[in-house]
């Protein structure tokens, strides 16, 4: 018996695309073939209708107008919402991110933009722009921590309402803004400032993602050039390198 492939979903590019976080979908894709999981990547653009069968959807970051076309679309196209309905996952980075929330604001004159309202999140522009490379301390659903690094800029300061938990605390860079807290979690939704792609640089994050959209867990993957990398880009932050 033949089984359909997992689908990853990379939502609107050519409205959210101009951090290179499309690298999130290939991460997710690519770490399931690597384990001989057949998987695709669906890239899908606003006025194509969003497939209802995928396992993990995904967001990136990009201008403030974008946002209000995107959230738009996606509205107008329900199909994303019934995919979550039905168990999906939704990862959002930045921009994407804050589309997730109730509300967000854009331009000089701070325009209220109502959001998808699939996270207990509101954003709002604070008083200084957040760029920089980041690290926050992720705790994994059995009590691990692990550290996410990447990079963040963007003006949207995001705060949580009681429905949605952050992903992880703050060590360096700003976060949701406060410098406390990074991202928000709510059910199969999650949502997260960096930028690099994040799921490039951390990989069990990555693995967290298809585990929670496929209910099961995954072998681990040896991959020693990624541990390199993170541990060279870990040290850099620490040390306030670039
Ligand atoms: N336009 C948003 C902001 O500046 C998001 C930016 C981004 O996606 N990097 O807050």
């Amino acid at each position: 018996m033949s089984t359909a492939p997992v689908r990853i979903v990379l939502l609107y590019q050519s409205l959210l695309g101009i951090y290179g976080d499309h690298g999130n979908a290939m991460v997710l894709t690519r770490r399931l073939q690597w384990r001989g999981i057949d998987a695709e990547l669906i890239s899908v653009d606003p006025g194509d209708p969003v497939p209802t069968d995928g396992a993990v959807y995904l967001l990136g970051g990009g201008e403030d107008t974008a946002q209000i076309t995107a959230v738009k679309e996606l509205k107008d196209d329900g199909g994303l919402f019934s995919a979550l309905d039905d168990g999906a996952v939704l990862f959002a980075v930045c921009a994407g991110y804050q589309i997730c929330g109730h509300s967000f604001t854009i331009g000089a004159r701070d325009e209220v933009i109502k959001g998808l309202g699939v996270l207990d999140v509101e954003t709002r522009r604070g008083p200084e722009r957040a760029v920089g490379e980041s690290l926050s301390r992720w705790t994994l659903p059995d009590g691990t921590t692990s550290l996410i690094t990447g990079f963040e800029n963007h003006g949207g300061w995001t705060s949580l309402g009681p429905d949605a938990t952050p992903l992880a605390a703050v060590e360096k860079g700003w976060g949701n803004g406060d410098s406390r807290t990074e991202g928000a979690v709510q059910g199969q939704v999650i949502g997260a400032y960096p930028h690099g792609p994040i799921l490039a640089r951390n990989p069990q994050l990555a693995d967290h993602l298809l585990e929670q959209a496929l209910g099961r867990s995954l072998d681990p993957l040896d991959l020693p050039e990624i541990e390199a990398l993170r541990t060279r880009r870990v040290a850099a932050v620490r040390e306030g390198r670039p």
